[in-house]
């Protein structure tokens, strides 16, 4: 999305000065910001619940647990229903698929292939 040498001086200066004026908000003290991210997310990614495969969702997990440096950006971000963000937790999603397997459609094993 940034090409180098996008960012023009005056653009940088602009930049950090927003980066200071942000830096002591969080995530869970910006109800207004999670509630316009989560909003967010539901539209571009949909309400399929990333979790559970079932639609619905109204929340926003983050696929990176925040307390192992996950991001607040629609990168990390993926629709999901409450219970399913709430029962996962700070699980790696490699630990919540572990704990909760998705039961795609398979094909029966064949001696043919
Ligand atoms: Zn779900």
């Amino acid at each position: 999305m940034t090409a180098p040498g996008y960012y023009t001086p005056a653009a940088r200066l602009a930049r950090a000065a927003r980066e200071r004026a942000t830096a002591g908000w969080s995530w869970e003290n910006a109800p207004r910001r999670r509630a316009a991210m989560v909003a967010l997310v539901l539209r571009v990614k949909g309400r399929t619940c990333h979790l559970c495969r079932r639609p619905g969702a109204t929340t926003a997990d983050h696929v990176v647990p925040r307390s192992q440096g996950g991001g607040h950006d629609l990168a990390n971000l993926e629709p999901a229903h409450k219970s399913c963000n709430l029962a996962r937790g700070d699980r790696t999603l490699a630990e919540w698929e572990a704990a909760h397997p998705i039961h795609l459609p398979t094909l029966p094993p064949s001696r043919e292939w």
